[in-house]
């Protein structure tokens, strides 16, 4: 049966006692209201690991005041269940306070690869993601930690500051899990209503447009942008934040599609923001 625990303490003690056994350990960081996306990456680091800590966290600090801190969608019974049936052997569920004790005065920041994409619209978001994920990393001391290629620009941050600030474990990126009707998944798509969830597909609709045209032979990244644009204005619901074609390493703009290439959009379904992605990359 599963452990669920709410302290560093406790989650440290837990490790402690694998390590002294030899064993592995795989983490999956999250934020809950977990669906086949984080299983995805659960199942993964059951292959990998001996053991698995999945944290399940609402990190305020990554939320802007305007954003979506309060209302993010919780369950941790289901969360529970599904990380039992999945294989995972810990769950570290700390509060706020535990995990930012009174006068938390350290951050780590990232002066790169936050420009465009996501940082641009949300210019505090990935120093709180960087900073929480760094405490997670220092907490539960994983071999290996598991993120999806839905947050692509969150999974080259992560791999760069990984390698930038010597953190001692193995980063591995998981591939998007959808939906039938190709929606991206997502915990945010639990505030669409019947309209909005329909006009969501717009999102993965732009998305096999760009990847149609790649196939194809387009490499001009304005003329993917410019169809992709076009595509997701014929939906009356959505609004666009961006839609961008970066280098996939240090997430600036690219004009060619050269190398590998990450092709990224956000858009708005009413309030709700969604994100989507693919990658390409070009053979040597
Ligand atoms: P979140 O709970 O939204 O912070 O997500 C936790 C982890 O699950 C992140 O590494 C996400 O990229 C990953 N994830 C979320 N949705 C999906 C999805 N549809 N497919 C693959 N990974 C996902």
């Amino acid at each position: 049966m599963i452990k669920v625990v709410s302290t560093v303490d406790e989650t440290r003690a837990q490790v402690k006692e694998w390590k002294k056994q030899g064993l592995t350990v795989g983490l999956v960081p999250t934020m809950g209201y977990l669906h086949e996306g984080h299983q995805s990456l659960i199942k993964k680091a059951v292959e990998e690991n001996d053991k698995v800590v999945v944290s399940i966290f609402v990190n305020p600090i990554q939320f802007a005041p305007n954003e979506d801190l309060e209302t993010y969608p919780r369950d941790l019974d289901a969360d529970t269940k599904l990380c039992d049936s999945t294989g995972a052997d810990l769950i570290f569920h700390p509060t706020p306070d535990e995990m930012y004790l009174d006068g938390f005065s350290t951050h780590i920041e990232m002066n790169n690869l936050t420009k465009e994409l996501c940082g641009k619209s949300r210019p505090t978001h990935f120093g709180g993601v960087c900073t929480v994920v760094g405490k997670l990393f220092n907490i539960v001391q994983p071999n290996k930690a598991y993120f999806g290629q839905k947050d692509a620009q969150q999974l080259a941050i992560i791999k760069r500051m990984v390698r930038d600030l010597n953190f001692d474990l193995e980063i591995v990126g998981c591939p998007i899990v959808r939906e039938p009707d190709g929606l991206a998944k997502s915990s945010r798509n639990s505030y669409l209503n019947e309209d909005e969830r329909k006009a969501a597909l717009i999102l993965s609709k732009s998305i096999e447009l760009g990847k149609e045209l790649v196939a194809n032979g387009e490499r001009n990244a304005q003329t993917i942008i410019k169809a992709m644009t076009d595509k997701i204005n014929t939906e009356p619901l959505a609004r666009i934040d961006y839609v961008n074609v970066v280098d996939a390493l240090n997430i600036e703009p690219v004009d060619t599609l050269n190398g590998e290439v990450l092709v990224a959009i956000a858009v708005y379904i009413g309030k709700t923001r969604l994100i989507d992605n693919f990658y390409y990359a070009s053979e040597v």
